[in-house]
């Protein structure tokens, strides 16, 4: 099939939710659809415990799941669907921003009992930055919660978006009767289902149908006057003020009894957006070029704990992957033979024949490749926008045997090559100083150190509290070197970054070297 057939297939999205509005049952229930019943077991199983350490850990201990279920591609009629999984945990939010940079739409799940919690807003701000469509499910109606004009209000209020009811509630909690499809003209009635069952309740066509009547009694005449109210106080859906992100279509339902995500999933196939192009340093590359490109966006520990080898997520800007195929690595300016890429076609761990923009093929990387790194077939170009945020907690890596230090730095470097956490090394000491955006990752890291490096460490507190990348003209750079040497330090990647003790510090530093900038976030 042509690529430009295959690219405008795809639709790839991520979800992003608070914690607790659903989205694991949201992401089961639509691998159901796709028939990926395998994997949607394998998403559940994965939440059984609550902590997320050891929900981290365990989810480490079965890799096979957690690097094939961070993308997960199913068909659903006639599009192929790539959905990316984002951590839930706060602590690993940096995964979280990389990821929404690889998808073309994202799904917002929201409670109805809660309404717009923190998470929501913070992803929110995130999908932003690039004015990522949107499409929202609003979740648990088989509960009481807020009337959902009020709901609808206060998202529009909260996250700046114009809401367009696509779906609408027939009652809720223990009255919850089923949802009315605005566009459709259709009623699907109530059943709870859970488990493997996939299918819905009885669909009823027409708001006038009698059959209404006598399936709801007085019910029916009160969804009517309400339908009316409804149409007249939303926003109607407009295509393409949601492509801009500034309209988002909301459907109603309940993911555990598998109920309204039909409608949301024809939606979301229906107008979710193909594959979008990406801005690089030279020049905005276009999905339907012939010519392969991609990014990478995230690295993660491989399957097999033995080999310690870790898998590179790419996403395909351009162009059509071929099993075999070389690729040029940009940074590094070299061709390298891609022999044995991972796809993740409906569960199967597979090794990718083909690819297309949109999707995702996963990398072995033996510690070449970074994230936010390019991939062409010749061309020098360099994707941009994959942030790299300044690190708000700071710990020195302390070893039990100093005969491992090699080890540790090697452990070191290579997780934080992962993205989540970062290494800095001061350029007057010998410490070790890792940064991490959540508190969480620090014991992460110890376990890892433990388990695949076999290095024993501890994480103690150092008298850092902020960091920021020093950028500037050479000579100024050298002066500022020349003067200041305290504070001073290294990413992994060779990056010039001060690492201030105190904000104080870091404005007295700042006022004192106008010509060079401090900046929180580096792009990749
Ligand atoms: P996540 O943290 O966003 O991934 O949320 P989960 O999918 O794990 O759901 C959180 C809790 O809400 C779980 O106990 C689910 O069983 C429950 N839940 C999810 N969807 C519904 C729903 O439609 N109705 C009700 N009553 N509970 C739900």
């Amino acid at each position: 099939m042509s690529l430009q057939l295959e690219t405008n297939k795809r639709r790839t999205f991520a979800i992003i939710s608070h914690p607790d509005a659903g989205k694991t049952t949201v992401t089961e229930k639509l691998l159901l659809y796709g028939g990926a019943i395998q994997m949607a077991g394998a998403v559940k199983s994965r939440k059984t415990d609550r902590s997320a350490t050891s929900d981290w850990m365990k989810m480490e201990q079965e890799r096979g799941i957690s690097v094939a279920s961070s993308v997960m591609q199913f068909p659903y009629k006639d599009v192929m669907i790539n959905l990316l999984d984002t951590p839930g945990h706060e602590d690993f939010s940096e995964d979280t921003y990389r990821t929404l940079t690889a998808v073309d739409s994202a799904l917002m799940v929201i409670d109805v009992a809660k309404g717009v919690e923190d998470r929501t807003i913070k992803l929110m701000e995130v999908c932003r930055l690039r004015d990522t469509p949107i499409l929202t499910f609003i979740n648990k109606l088989d509960r009481e919660g807020k009337e959902p004009i009020e709901l609808l209000d206060e998202v529009e209020e909260v996250l700046k978006i114009n809401c367009a009811p696509m779906t609408w509630p027939i009652g809720m909690g223990k009255r919850f009767k089923g949802i009315y499809h605005l566009y459709n003209d259709t009623v699907r009635l109530f059943e709870s289902a859970d488990g493997l069952n996939a299918s819905e309740g009885e669909l009823i066509h027409g708001l006038d149908n009698p059959e209404l009547d006598e399936k709801l009694g007085s019910l029916a005449e009160e969804l009517r006057d309400e339908i009316e109210l409804v149409r007249g106080a939303s926003h109607e859906f407009e295509l393409d003020a949601f492509l801009k992100g500034k309209m988002t279509p909301v459907f109603f339902g309940s993911a555990v009894n598998n109920f309204g995500l039909q409608e949301l999933l024809d939606g979301f196939a229906k107008y979710a957006p193909a594959p979008e192009g990406r801005e690089a340093s030279t020049r905005f590359v276009k999905s339907d070029e012939e010519k392969l490109t991609g990014f990478i966006f995230k690295i993660q520990a491989n399957m097999d704990p033995k080999h310690r080898d870790r898998v590179a997520f790419m996403r395909i800007v351009s162009g059509k992957y071929e099993k075999g195929m070389s690729l040029k690595h940009v940074r590094i300016g070299k061709d390298v033979k891609i022999a044995k890429a991972i796809t993740f076609l409906a569960n199967k761990r597979d090794q990718a024949e083909l690819a297309y923009p949109g999707d995702i093929i996963g990398l072995h990387n033996h510690g070449t490749i970074k994230i936010g790194d390019t991939f062409t077939q010749g061309e020098d170009l360099k994707f941009t926008g994959i942030p790299n945020f300044a690190p708000e907690l700071f710990r020195r890596a302390q070893l039990k045997d100093p005969m491992k230090m090699k080890a540790l730095q090697k452990g070191l470097t290579q997780l934080s090559e992962e993205g989540a956490t970062q290494l800095f090394r001061p350029i007057i000491n010998n410490d070790l100083i890792l940064g991490a955006v959540g508190i969480l990752q620090f014991e992460v890291v110890a376990q890892r150190l433990k388990d695949e490096y076999n290095v024993t460490c501890l994480f103690e507190p150092v008298n850092v509290s902020t960091a920021r990348w020093v950028i500037g003209d050479k000579t100024e750079i050298d002066k500022f070197l020349a003067k200041v040497k305290e504070n001073v330090a290294y990413d992994a990647a060779g990056e010039l970054v001060y690492i201030a003790p105190t904000r104080v510090n870091l404005t007295l530093i700042e006022e004192r070297w106008p010509e060079l900038q401090f900046v929180a976030t580096r792009e990749h």
